[in-house]
């Protein structure tokens, strides 16, 4: 892949916000003496049309994100022909749990063992990231850090799962590099039950560059390479 950003005669906005995003995030991982290789880039779609997330797999994009099911569901319906990976990031209701097993190859909003149980399976292991809450505020999604080791047993012990690693969302208001430490930190945790869900989903278009800094393999960028999201209701 080169990372050289100089836009040809063909290239439309889109994609040369996508190559600007792809050289920011080797600049960041040269800079933490990381390979930019190890990290995925997740393009967060949601509220966009199905067209973008076609525009975006003829650019080279494989992994999308989605944060709402219904949404999520129709343009994975409508996109069945193109070799995407769907990541599904949003709060996830326990009674759409096994809706979303069926086009999603990984959830990363794992936070609750009521849906641990909703997505139990015999048919096959989905991967999954457990969400920390870094906020007080419990109406947030993600789970506590006091309940994180609990809920890692759980899913270790349920089948349809495969434990990846801890994703997490900064807090407004906190220093994202501090934010993103306090993730290694719960990482490190998850590892010592787990030591193969090794996996760091963290950074979004204003702080990717903090995330990579503190270990994130797995980034989730939306508007810095979308472009702003429509209106939505
Ligand atoms: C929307 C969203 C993102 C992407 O946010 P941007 O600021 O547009 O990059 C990442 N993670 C989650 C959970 C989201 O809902």
């Amino acid at each position: 892949m080169t990372t050289s950003t100089s836009p040809t005669s063909s290239s439309s906005p889109l994609d040369e916000r996508l190559a600007a995003v792809r050289a920011g995030i080797a600049d960041a991982a040269r800079a933490a003496g990381r390979a930019p290789e190890e990290i995925t880039t997740i393009v967060v779609t949601k509220f966009h049309p199905a067209s973008l997330v076609r525009e975006l797999a003829e650019l080279g994009v494989h992994d999308v994100g989605e944060n709402r099911h219904q949404e999520a569901q129709s343009k994975a319906e409508e996109l069945h022909d193109l070799d995407l990976r769907w990541h599904f990031v949003g709060q996830l209701q326990s009674k759409k749990a096994r809706q979303v097993r069926g086009y999603a190859d990984v959830i990363h909003s794992v936070d609750r063992s009521s849906l641990v149980e909703a997505l139990r399976s015999d048919d096959g292991d989905l991967d999954c990231f457990v969400q920390l809450n870094l906020t007080d505020d419990t109406a947030r999604g993600g789970v506590s850090d006091r309940d994180l080791e609990p809920l890692v047993e759980r899913i270790l012990d349920t089948p349809g799962l495969h434990l990846l690693g801890v994703m997490a969302v900064a807090p407004l208001g906190e220093e994202p590099r501090r934010a993103f430490e306090r993730v290694r930190e719960a990482s490190a945790r998850v590892t010592t039950l787990a030591p193969s869900a090794d996996m760091i989903s963290a950074g979004m278009s204003q702080d990717y560059a903090a995330a990579i800094a503190e270990g994130a393999t797995h980034l989730r960028i939306g508007t810095a390479i979308t472009g702003n999201r429509p209106p939505h209701g």
